[in-house]
């Protein structure tokens, strides 16, 4: 398997990284694909996928530091682009005390175009912006890429997916067991899906996250699905494959 969304670089894991990847690498995840979130952790990213073959990044600009970057960052991730498998995390969380809406949107926007430019997928983050996402998505028809930790409804996801988008479910499902999350793991078209976990994060503040737990993602899609492991893992694979050129 491949874990299409993991902040390897986080310091959370500067301690035990080895051990990380080992436990990963026992639960069948092969690859990990870390999203870049602002311009301080570009290098960190860079010396990871250094360092091993089976760490590929993105590099991009999160909706949470968006203030935090000028033009000058701007053109640092350019040069990166020609390195990277996608261009994110980007995009729009319009939660309360986010960056100004306005600023999320122009960095959103920019990161769009550099999409284009480099003939690269988009890593989206959206929070209680799904309209916002799809109207600056719907503007550029050859758009592809991945809404990661998805949370939205079944409706809301067959439009991403409409716009030539995967649909990234991970650990945070694990946690909602409830019957709107069911309903969405079972009625999704399985070649849209990309499992994460979004290690670090994505087990509630208290526990840390790790790439191990990917297992326990893909079993709970066989489980309300009804269907074998082994079809999770290898349609997974295969449409994160496809969408990142791996
Ligand atoms: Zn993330």
């Amino acid at each position: 398997m491949i874990d299409s969304h993991c902040h390897l670089d986080d310091p959370h894991f500067s301690k035990d990284l080895e051990h990380i990847l080992l436990r990963a690498q026992q639960s069948g995840v092969q690859h990990f694909i870390i999203p870049g979130v602002q311009h301080g952790q570009w290098s960190a990213q860079q010396a990871l996928a250094a360092q091993y073959p089976n760490i590929s990044n993105a590099f991009g600009i999160h909706p949470w530091y968006c203030n935090q970057h000028d033009d000058l960052h701007f053109e640092q991730l350019e040069k990166l682009l020609p390195h990277a498998i996608a261009v994110g995390e980007c995009g729009l969380d319009f939660m309360p005390n986010r960056p100004a809406h306005h600023i999320q949107t122009a960095c959103f926007q920019k990161q769009i175009e550099l999409a284009i430019q480099f003939d690269l997928p988009l890593i989206i983050h959206s929070v209680k912006s799904a309209d916002q996402v799809t109207a600056q998505l719907r503007l550029q028809p050859q758009i592809r890429g991945v809404i990661h930790g998805f949370s939205g409804s079944l409706q809301q996801a067959k439009t991403f997916i409409k716009l030539g988008f995967y649909i990234g479910i991970g650990t945070r499902l694990l946690q909602h067991q409830g019957q709107r999350s069911n309903a969405l793991l079972h009625e999704l078209s399985l070649d849209s899906i990309l499992l994460e976990t979004d290690a670090p994060d994505g087990l509630g503040k208290q526990q840390r996250n790790e790439p191990a737990n990917l297992l326990d993602v893909a079993q709970r899609l066989a489980t309300i699905r009804g269907i074998p492991l082994e079809s999770v893992q290898q349609q997974c694979t295969k449409n994160t494959k496809e969408l990142f050129s791996l």
